[in-house]
């Protein structure tokens, strides 16, 4: 197993944002790497296999707010639709002094990262199965977080859904996107306002050691969340906001 190589693909793309590992968050993202290699051999975790690939389109990519300060030590974040972990679990490693909340509607998925948390000895990290269109509307998840991100959960207006009611009145949603994301700024700028938040930045970036654009849309919340969204399980996805007449 090439550790020291993903190691080191990790640590010169985290030199470009100034981000430097210490001895405890090297190993960390070498159990990770092993514990996902592995499991991933029984059950369907993630499509990208190759350590060097982990490194920079999981581990270097789900980092990427922090190369733009979007995530301050002592903040609550919540990933949702967190898959294998990420991004909360890359996260969660450079910054211990955050705690994170990671949400994902399937089992399987769950059972493994309360089995990887164990490995990696990581506290500060509560692994929550259910639904976001659920979780969002109980009182110990409604807008209790400073940040909200999300990576491959859908649409622009499918991600402002399922992540804006979590934030707190203040706070922010961030959404990974690709490169192209142009086509989406138009309605989620709509889909926000109809949320309580508005577009604040969009930050388009190089990801380091590839040829990879990414695309970072950060939704500042400013003013709550009118209570019937999200709307129920499935909704979101089946009848995206941004198709929905006035009134509808
Ligand atoms: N964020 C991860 C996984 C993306 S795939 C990554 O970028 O690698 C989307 C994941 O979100 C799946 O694991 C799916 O089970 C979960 N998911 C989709 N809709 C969800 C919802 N409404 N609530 C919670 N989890 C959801």
């Amino acid at each position: 197993m090439k550790d020291d190589e993903m190691i080191q693909i990790l640590e010169y793309g985290l030199m470009e944002w100034g981000i430097v590992l210490n001895a405890e968050q090297r190993e960390r993202f070498m159990r990770l790497t092993r514990w996902l290699m592995d499991w991933n051999k029984r059950m369907n975790l993630t499509n990208i296999t190759e350590p060097e690939r982990i490194a920079v389109e999981h581990y270097l990519d789900s980092v990427a707010p922090l190369a733009f300060g979007l995530l301050q030590g002592g903040m609550r974040v919540v990933d949702v639709g967190t898959g294998a972990g990420f991004p909360g679990l890359p996260l969660a490693i450079l910054r211990p002094q955050a705690s994170f909340t990671l949400v994902e509607a399937t089992r399987k998925k769950t059972d493994y990262l309360r089995a990887v948390m164990a490995e990696l000895g990581l506290t500060g990290v509560e692994v929550v199965w259910g639904r976001a269109e659920t979780l969002a509307h109980q009182p110990e998840y409604r807008e209790r977080f400073g940040v909200a991100i999300a990576r491959a959960l859908g649409a622009l207006d499918v991600v402002l859904e399922c992540t804006l009611p979590f934030v707190k009145v203040g706070g922010i949603a961030v959404a990974y996107k690709g490169p192209r994301v142009s086509g989406e700024l138009a309605f989620g700028e709509k889909v926000a306002a109809l949320l309580g938040g508005q577009i604040e930045k969009v930050h388009r970036f190089p990801l380091p050691q590839s040829d990879l654009q990414r695309t970072l849309v950060v939704v500042r919340k400013t003013t709550p969340t009118p209570p019937r969204f999200p709307r129920r399980a499935g909704l979101p996805e089946k009848r995206p906001l941004r198709l929905l007449r006035k009134g509808a």
